[in-house]
């Protein structure tokens, strides 16, 4: 399976790939060989739990949508510019987790080409241009994304915020402008939806209309943040008031991720104009959606346009994603995320009690976070803190993320296949960890010392003396904290 020594590869991709590609442990860098349900494999065999990759949704290398990929792709693929079975049926699928006004659907292939989508069907359906979006928040890479992207424009190297873009405060209680230590939940719904009107307002008097108000359902790349449940009802009239168009982007938190609901939006009182999603949706295969009113896909078809999109809704990405619908469904798994993923919240919430270090957790299903502080009071965000949990939990083989606009927010987003055996293993490796960097010099002088050893990798490195032993079974349960 490995065909490079590792350290072949590095220099490889480091002389032939782009420089700005990211990658996860760039220092040293993980080589994943291979992946099955929660787990990935190393080139030397061992395993990491894996907590990061919600895109390989139904579990990594599922037989089912392996099988129904391979099956197509030994018949027919093409584009949808044929009449094929596959795209139909998909689309009835989507539909039927939708509310009615959302009856038509474009495939596509990525979240960025949904949502790029989106921002050009609402300019033609509104004949406006200015987009409200909100701070920290990221919807893709093409550049008229970028363009609406918080946390990319704002960073060195972007191009600054556009005239028609607006940018609405983060909806975060904890850490936000208005926080739950001042107002009622209520009242903090009230008042960041209040900031999105201030800004259609502000449009209507410069004789605009607003084009769109774009937004996460749950705001991952915000740091797991969950509006209050009145936000998005209140925005979305302010938003219809001003002539916009809401656009809901699932990529990230759809498919069932937050148990309850297929989508997040479905958490709120709210029926989006045109709703995005992507990464789950192909368990790894590049296959992604916008759903849609009949009205807004008139204007877009009395332009006289004809779209049309090589890849989106080919045969084959059609039936890996009605294999992963049928995976979600034939094996409960929005239920068994509710299960885990309440399960994984409480034990986050008694290590909380511990450890003074986590200020907040929040999460519903398997969108989980961790908001790491110096101290409770000022809530001031402890990115060091989650350098470290990230570094440590590699350690010890699982694989989580840092997000948010200052990075302190440890994120969880497996592989919805992730067991409560997995949670206790999380949970209590986390608590021996934070033990670890109970106090702030001590941290310090660790996370010099990491770094130290995080040289680029040499092949010494890599020698059997260094090997890992595989993983394992893990047999304490969270009762033993
Ligand atoms: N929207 C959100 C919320 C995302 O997280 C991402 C990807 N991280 C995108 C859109 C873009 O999706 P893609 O990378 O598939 O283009």
């Amino acid at each position: 399976m490995e065909q490079l020594p590792k350290t072949q590869t590095i220099a490889l991709r480091e002389k032939l790939i782009g420089p700005s590609c990211q990658l996860f442990f760039r220092k040293d860098p993980l080589k994943i060989v291979r992946a099955k349900d929660q787990y990935m494999y190393d080139e030397r065999g061992d395993a990491y739990l894996d907590c990061i990759n919600n895109v390989a949704h139904v579990g990594h290398s599922n037989p089912s949508v392996v099988k129904a990929g391979c099956d197509q792709m030994s018949l027919l693929n093409t584009n949808n510019r044929f009449l094929h079975d596959e795209i139909v049926i998909c689309a009835q699928k989507i539909l039927s987790t939708l509310p009615d006004n959302l009856e038509v659907c474009f495939f596509v292939n990525s979240g960025s080409e949904a949502n790029d989508l989106a921002l050009r069907l609402a300019q033609i359906h509104t004949g406006n241009k200015d987009i409200i979006a909100l701070e920290h928040a990221y919807h893709g890479h093409l550049t008229s994304l970028i363009d609406i992207s918080h946390y990319k424009f704002n960073l060195p190297g972007g191009v600054g915020q556009k005239e028609h873009v607006h940018v609405a405060p983060c909806p975060d209680s904890y850490r936000g402008k208005y926080q739950d230590t001042q107002y009622s939940k209520d009242e903090l719904g009230y008042l960041y939806a209040e900031e999105v009107r201030q800004i259609c307002e502000n449009v209507k008097n410069k004789d605009q209309g607003v084009c769109a108000f774009i937004a996460e359902s749950f705001l991952s790349c915000g740091g797991q943040v969950i509006p209050p449940k009145n936000y998005f009802e209140e925005v979305y009239q302010h938003v219809r008031n001003a002539g916009g168009l809401c656009i809901a982007d699932e990529v990230q938190v759809g498919f069932g991720r937050i148990g309850r609901h297929w989508w997040a939006f479905q958490h709120y009182d709210i029926k989006p104009d045109i709703v995005t999603m992507g990464k789950p949706m192909g368990n790894g295969h590049p296959v992604a959606c916008l759903v849609t009113t009949r009205e807004i896909a008139d204007s877009f078809f009395n332009t006289g346009v004809e779209y049309f999109n090589t890849y989106g809704g080919n045969p084959v990405s059609c039936a890996i994603a009605n294999a992963v619908f049928d995976t979600i469904e034939r094996e409960n798994l929005r239920e068994k995320a509710l299960v885990v993923g309440e399960y994984l919240l409480d034990s986050c919430q008694m290590l909380a009690k511990k450890h003074k270090c986590i200020g907040d957790v929040r999460g519903c299903g398997l969108f989980v976070g961790l908001d790491l502080v110096e101290d409770a009071t000022s809530r001031k965000p402890n990115k060091k803190c989650a350098q470290y949990v990230v570094q440590r939990m590699r350690e010890e083989h699982i694989l989580v993320s840092a997000d948010g606009p200052e990075c302190n927010v440890i994120k969880f987003k497996p592989p919805m296949v992730f067991t409560k055996e997995n949670a206790d293993e999380v949970v209590l490796t986390l608590d021996r960890i934070l033990k670890e960097v109970r106090h702030k010099e001590q941290l310090d002088a660790k996370i010099k010392s990491l770094q130290s050893q995080q040289a680029p990798v040499t092949v010494e490195a890599h020698t059997s003396k260094d090997h890992r032993p595989r993983r394992t079974i893990f047999e304490q349960t969270i009762k033993s904290i």
